[in-house]
């Protein structure tokens, strides 16, 4: 499978609007960083996770021609804003959007027009496709195993398939309740907001030591902020640990 970052970056973006800070003005173009997604290919069937605000800019630039379906971590902003452009998947019928009942309640009630009885003409018509922490099912032919992880208060969805793992805006692992099925992860792409605590996201160094505990071969931090550069975090944390960047492509193996 074919894994391609399409955004790395926390709910600000970065550049921030208004920030001059040095990441913030960066040339390094893997300083750019669009909100959290990834699109996963298998050769037959192709899906997303999250449609944050730049989502139709993403697409174009990734070339995305045919999506089976859409999966959301949690209804967060940054990780949702996108979702009306999703309504060049439905013009022949329902489009899946997978979650947590929690999640997919909430992404109703921000955009009910796209999940109407009687669709208005042009706007996406979604199938909203609830998913239990801990269940399996599959996009395509793309498996997935929903796996709950803790952003601050909320529990919210981390998805597994094969051996790799995203994990993203996530604080704590819920580690008595996931330790089967996170077993056997050799790539995880997990959430690291910065170098400081902060109540709702892991830092660099927490999203390390997790990884470790997982027992991860490879990592990919996402959902990175405006107070480290890709320079920095790549000095300090690769090999193990490499800083995601927007248009990075990796491929992971789909056995489990
Ligand atoms: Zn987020
Ligand atoms: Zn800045
Ligand atoms: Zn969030």
């Amino acid at each position: 499978m074919r894994i391609v970052f399409l955004g790395t970056g926390t709910s600000h973006g970065v550049p921030v609007i208004g920030c001059s800070c040095s990441v913030c003005c960066s040339p390094d173009p893997r300083d750019k960083r669009m909100r959290s997604s990834i699109l996963i290919e298998s050769g037959r069937s192709s899906c997303v996770i999250d449609t944050g605000c730049e989502f139709r800019m993403q697409a174009l630039r990734a070339g995305i021609t045919h999506l089976d379906g859409v999966l959301y971590t949690h209804s967060h902003a940054d990780h949702l804003m996108g979702l009306d452009d999703l309504r060049v998947f439905s013009s022949d019928g329902r489009f899946p959007v997978y979650g947590l009942k929690s999640t997919l309640d909430k992404v109703k009630r921000i955009f009910p027009y796209a999940f109407a009885s009687l669709p208005y003409k042009g706007a996406p018509q979604l199938e909203a496709v609830e998913i239990e922490e801990g269940e399996s099912f599959s996009v395509g032919d793309i498996p997935f195993t929903l796996i709950p992880v803790m952003h601050g208060m909320m529990r919210i969805a981390g998805y597994r398939s094969g051996s790799f793992a995203y994990l993203t805006d996530v604080s704590d692992i819920i580690w008595e309740e996931n330790s089967r099925r996170l077993s056997g992860i050799r790539t995880l792409i997990i959430g690291a907001l910065r170098d400081r605590p902060h109540w709702s996201h892991f830092t660099f160094e927490e999203a390390v030591k997790a990884a470790r505990v997982i027992g991860a071969e490879k990592v990919y931090f996402t959902h990175i902020n405006h107070e480290t550069g890709y320079s920095d975090i790549q000095r300090r944390f690769a090999p193990y640990a490499e800083s995601a960047y927007d248009g990075l492509e990796i491929e992971v193996s789909d056995e489990n």
